[in-house]
């Protein structure tokens, strides 16, 4: 008998409990000893939802208090030295503090979790001594057992990845801390095996990246030690997000059992399997239901490759489970009451995805239970959505697939739009902008809500947001910005406002899942085809444009950040995906030029995030990226000066794909890179117009005059004055009025300081 199995199960409830509980704890509002017993009744209620539909290996140690790469250091009690800390379990207090900084002390830094858009805390390893703190997945464990009788799988972040994902240390040091963690490792484990733990689940998803010759002989001998102290332990290896490199090897380890993700892998990890095999001592955790997509799964597609893998692994020893925790995917597609029937039918989120597990393992069974009923059911919601009139749009279809045919083309090249554009605007050297939002202020929020709920008419909402772009165009004007902006005031987010107005879209009200921390997004759903309906930004920009003789930039979110801010549909490409939006986009890119607007910004801050992990499919991913970034804007006249930004990311690698964009103007986040940025530029020569965010506007500090001269003279010993711009690092949406006006001001007289000195 085959069994089912899950790596991990939503945090955060399917109405947001979590969040709020944290958030209310933070506040004040909940004392710990509530708080820690509404978690752990969320917790349980997670449990026996998956006890109940019949899951047999259920994870526990899955749940957090925040991040689980946090609660991995904190358990070894890797507390960063700025803290203040004695040894022994770590104090919610300080477990938060690491998390969200204190007054005394700065938060740790967080990143993405590998392809994901989870946002774990990066270790810091520098000056701490690791000792065993608490035994987290052995108290689940026993929470677990006690409470509802599950026998369950503890899960815990295994020693490598936890070491790569950590900073504060170097490379020449790897081992001398794996010599400190890994008895530390054995200690958790010992006593996960004396209180009767079957399967412990360790994750390593490192194996699916490039890992060197040497990575490799520290994992045989990081298990062989497991092994040989813990002879008892059944040791699930788990690996997601991608094919295993060095397949071969990772069988061989001394564990009971493998991980592999047979939906996002499945190309890489079938043909390891096919052709090199699999130990028959050895148990499969077959990752066949995608546990980071959205869409029901094709359930006889997937028995078909059970009974593939079934030929190698005898039945018996596959465990059916999730391509991945369900971390990543919303808890239950059963609250949803808006959604075109078809949509609805189609999508399974964390709950579905339970029954998905547990039908598969059901209909694996050869002479088992019959499932006829629910292939039926699956064929039926599949044939649905594939024969909906939103995937069906003949008239998009051809057109995109004409003009990606053709290599999108700018009619003239940079070095001559750029005379003309220079003959057009007249902007002095050094011009100076923003971004795009201004302070988003309670009243402005405020304002949103009113409208939304119907209590404010369109026309009393529209007033007002023009009265916002009036306070800000003269402002700006005051200031003395060159290039201005009307501020972005009628935009909560810079992909749902577009999706909002955009055929092929579907917005779900509980779909949400996490991002860092308490922090949740609810990525809009791409299942149809993407189409333009009519003008999104026109009347605005317009209007901030009536306003004033300086140029207003029109303002847009690129096609390939919509996408990677998104849940995208299967059946066709992500680029396919790409060149609709891109399409779409266009189309507003031209009513803006239409209606006068001259100057139009399209936003890729989210470029780097869909690159793929398999370094081989990068240089793909990329062309297809900038190939819809210039169907986006290859159409303007040459006087049309069109501009991106990007942030949240280091770009510096990436130099040669930004400049292929071929946008007039690039403003690009520096600060936070550390003078990497402009270190590339040393060796990569940028011909285009850039402006490097001459301060952070992630702090509400008002930078001083000297440090952005500073910044401008750096960035000016390696780029072109002639084609230099000075804005700040990012939007400034969430920043108060007043620093907001003072540091533009203070930015605009390191300008006029450096025009003087660069002008000669
Ligand atoms: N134009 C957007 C803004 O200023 C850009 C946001 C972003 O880069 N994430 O808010
Ligand atoms: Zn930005």
């Amino acid at each position: 008998m085959a069994k089912s199995s899950v790596l991990g199960y939503p945090r955060i409830g399917a109405d947001r409990e979590w969040k709020k509980a944290l958030e209310a704890f933070w506040a004040g509002k909940l004392d710990e000893s509530a708080f820690q017993s509404r978690l752990q009744e969320l917790r349980l209620n997670h449990l026996r939802k998956q006890q109940e539909k019949g899951i047999d290996l259920i994870a526990v140690n899955d749940f957090s208090y925040y991040d689980h790469v946090l609660d991995t250091a904190t358990m070894f009690g890797i507390v960063p030295s700025r803290f203040e800390y004695e040894g022994g379990a770590v104090p919610l207090s300080l477990y938060y503090g690491i998390a969200r900084g204190t007054k005394d002390a700065t938060a740790s830094e967080m990143t993405k979790w590998f392809n994901t858009n989870y946002h774990y805390i990066v270790p810091e390893l520098n000056g701490a001594t690791p000792t065993l703190t608490e035994n987290k997945p052995l108290n689940a464990y026993r929470e677990a057992k006690e409470k509802l009788g599950i026998e369950g799988k503890p899960v815990i972040l295994g020693p490598l990845t936890f070491l790569k994902l950590s900073k504060g240390y170097k490379v020449e040091e790897t081992d001398a801390w794996l010599d400190r963690l890994v008895p530390l490792y054995v200690q958790v484990l010992k006593e996960l095996a004396e209180a009767g733990v079957q399967w412990v689940q360790i994750d390593e998803p490192i194996l699916v990246t490039k890992i060197g010759g040497d990575d490799i002989a520290r994992l045989k001998t990081i298990y062989e030690t497991f092994a040989t102290a813990v002879p008892g332990l059944n040791v699930l290896l788990q690996t997601y997000f991608e094919s295993v490199e060095h397949y071969s090897e990772i069988i061989q380890l001394p564990v009971q059992g493998i991980g592999l993700d047979f939906v996002h892998g499945l190309t890489g990890n079938l043909k390891a399997i096919q052709d090199i095999g699999f130990p028959a001592d050895k148990f499969l955790g077959a990752g066949v239901i995608d546990g980071r997509g959205i869409w029901r799964a094709d359930l006889r597609e997937k028995l078909g490759l059970l009974e593939v893998l079934s030929k190698i692994v005898s039945e018996d020893r596959i465990l059916v489970q999730s391509s991945c925790s369900l971390l990543h995917v919303p808890v239950t597609v059963a609250n949803e009451a808006k959604l075109l029937p078809e949509l609805k039918e189609a999508l399974a989120f964390a709950d579905e995805k339970l029954d998905e597990i547990v039908l598969l393992t059901k209909g694996i069974v050869s002479g088992g239970t019959s499932i006829e009923d629910a292939l039926a059911q699956c064929d039926a919601a599949l044939l649905g959505l594939k024969q909906s009139n939103e995937r069906n749009r003949k008239d998009v279809q051809q057109t995109v697939a004409a003009i990606s045919a053709q290599q999108p083309q700018r009619s003239r090249p940079f070095a001559e739009r750029h005379i003309a554009q220079q003959d057009k605007w007249q902007l002095p050297i050094l011009p100076t902008t923003t971004i795009g939002s201004f302070p988003q202020s309670a009243e402005v929020r405020k304002a949103r809500q009113l409208w939304r709920k119907g209590e404010w008419s369109p026309e009393q909402y529209e007033s007002f947001i023009r009265d916002q772009i009036d306070i800000w165009v003269k402002l700006q004007e005051e200031i003395g910005l060159d290039v201005l902006v009307h501020g972005e005031f009628e935009r909560t987010d810079m992909v749902e406002f577009f999706g909002e107005k955009l055929a092929g879209f579907a917005f779900t009200q509980y779909g949400w899942v996490q991002s860092y921390g308490s922090r949740c997004v609810k990525p809009p759903v791409i299942f149809g085809d993407v189409a333009f309906v009519e003008p999104m930004t026109v009347e605005e920009t317009k209007y901030a444009q009536s306003k004033t003789t300086r140029p207003v930039k029109g303002m847009l979110t690129g096609p390939i950040t919509i996408m990677n801010w998104s849940f995208v549909r299967e059946d066709i490409t992500r680029e396919q995906i790409a060149y609709q939006l891109a399409y779409a986009l266009r189309q507003e890119v031209e009513s803006l030029e239409q209606a006068g607007i001259g100057m139009i910004q399209v936003d890729e801050p989210a470029v780097r995030e869909g690159l793929p992990l398999k370094e081989q499919d990068q240089a793909t991913y990329l062309d297809w990226a900038v190939k819809a970034f210039r169907m986006t804007t290859c159409t303007v006249q040459e006087t049309t000066q069109i501009h991106t930004h990007m942030c949240y990311c280091e770009f510096h690698d990436m130099i040669d794909s930004i400049e292929a964009m071929d946008a007039d103007v690039i403003s690009i986040e520096t600060s936070r890179s550390h003078g990497e940025l402009i270190h590339s530029f040393e060796e990569n020569t940028y011909e285009l117009g850039i402006g490097l965010g001459v301060y952070d506007i992630h702090s509400p500090r008002v930078p001083e005059v000297e440090e952005m001269t500073g910044m401008i003279d750096r960035a000016l010993r390696v780029l072109n004055p002639q084609l230099f711009w000075i804005n700040p690092d990012c939007g400034l949406k969430t920043r108060g009025l007043e620093e907001t006006v003072a540091s533009l001001r203070n930015m605009v007289e390191a300008t006029q300081i450096a025009r003087e000195k660069y002008s000669a």
